[in-house]
């Protein structure tokens, strides 16, 4: 069995499993218990993962915010935010190509009188710049655009966005779900005020996440979730503090993994990949900017074979999805490669692949043979 579905989700490894594992058994105590020395001990730990991953991301000191992850830390930037300004009727601007965790709290938001402009994307599926700027009105509070498409792995292009946000004195959110852990990224490299992270797309557990918050005294006061006012009051609940320390080892890898020759390592190979399929299958199409995405991922349609009937085929050997994994159940087409005005036979026929820094060339060209093999079967 290949895997090769490591948008949805990235395998924990061994370095982050001891740490967790060693979390569980010597800092069990509830880090909020600060009657006790078990408890000051696991608050001393949280306050040490927290700080490393603020030191390792370029965040500023105890701008991270721990919770369930990207999902979560999407809907709490976009309905804390709204609940900031009571009285007026607030205009946010986010992409078509969100993921549904942003796209389905923006339909509730403007179902509550919110009003939100989805900006489109080019055929290569990136955001309009231009079209942000014009969408810039005097009732703009927030922008919303993700890092990378899940999909696609298309990069979108945050820093001027970010620019442009602070230039019009609008506050910055970015979807980073696929970019932390998957490209070299620091937070002072960008104008960023909210960003959300998911620990299990770099090797960490799920269930376990953060916001990245450079104005913390603004969203605490409307919290999603209300409780014990852990996190400052953004965030109650007790904290996940074994699943916190293996997001803070998992991230505390990126720089390695992200090194400039793996990732160039892992480039060749997407290239490798795209050329046999290419040549090896006709008519097959890539879907997105191949030099403007995460090294990792591949998105291509196979031309007259739909990717439900293709991976039932192939299921059994290769994980691979079509769409973004959240969104299979549904069965619809793809809200982003609609967006990209494909047409509608591309749409249906369309994978996803997403390699990890585990994938080996043998892993491709064993995956590419069972590929062609299979669309050669399906066609013969
Ligand atoms: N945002 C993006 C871009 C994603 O790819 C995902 C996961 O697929 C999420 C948000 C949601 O992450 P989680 O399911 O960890 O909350």
């Amino acid at each position: 069995m290949i895997y090769l579905d490591n948008n949805a989700t990235t395998p924990v490894i061994k370095e982050v499993m001891d740490v967790i594992i060693n979390s569980m058994i010597n800092d069990y105590a509830n880090p909020a218990s600060l009657s006790h020395f078990e408890g000051i001990k696991s608050s001393i730990r949280l306050k040490e993962y927290r700080d490393s991953i603020c030191e390792n991301l370029g965040a500023e000191i105890d701008s991270i915010y721990f919770n369930s992850g990207a999902t979560e830390s999407n809907n709490t930037i976009l309905k804390s935010l709204v609940e900031l300004f009571p009285t007026e009727k607030i205009h946010i601007i986010t992409s078509k190509i969100e993921h549904k965790c942003i796209l389905n709290t923006c339909g509730y938001l403007e179902s509550k009188g919110v009003e939100i402009t989805y900006l489109p994307v080019n055929k290569n599926g990136v955001v309009n710049v231009d079209s942000l700027r014009s969408a810039i009105k005097k009732n703009t509070r927030l922008i919303s655009v993700m890092g990378a498409n899940n999909e696609t792995g298309v990069l979108q292009p945050i820093k001027e966005m970010g620019n442009i946000a602070k230039e019009n004195n609008v506050l910055f959110h970015t979807d980073l779900a696929q970019v932390i852990g998957k490209i070299p990224f620091s937070f002072k490299d960008y104008n960023i005020d909210f960003a959300s992270f998911s620990a299990h797309k770099f090797y960490g557990p799920k269930g376990v996440g953060a916001i990245y918050c450079k104005h913390s005294n603004l969203l605490n006061r409307y919290p999603l979730i209300h409780g014990g006012e852990q996190e400052k009051g953004f965030r109650s609940g007790t904290i996940n503090l074994a699943g916190i320390a293996g997001m803070a080892k998992a991230v505390s890898l990126i720089k390695e993994f992200c090194a400039e020759n793996k990732m160039n390592e892992m480039f060749e190979l997407k290239l490798f990949f795209i050329k046999k399929l290419t040549d090896s299958i006709p008519g097959v199409l890539i879907n997105g900017d191949v030099y403007n995405s995460l090294p990792n991922t591949i998105n291509f349609s196979l031309d007259g074979l739909k990717s439900s009937t293709f991976l039932k085929k192939i299921k059994s050997k290769i994980s691979l999805s079509s769409g973004s994994a959240c969104m299979s159940a549904e069965q619809k087409g793809s809200h982003v490669l609609s967006a990209m005005d494909l047409n509608e036979d591309r749409i249906q026929n369309s994978i996803r692949l997403s390699f990890n820094h585990f994938t080996t060339e043998k892993d491709i060209i064993q995956s590419l043979g069972i590929i062609i093999e299979t669309v050669n079967r399906f066609k013969g």
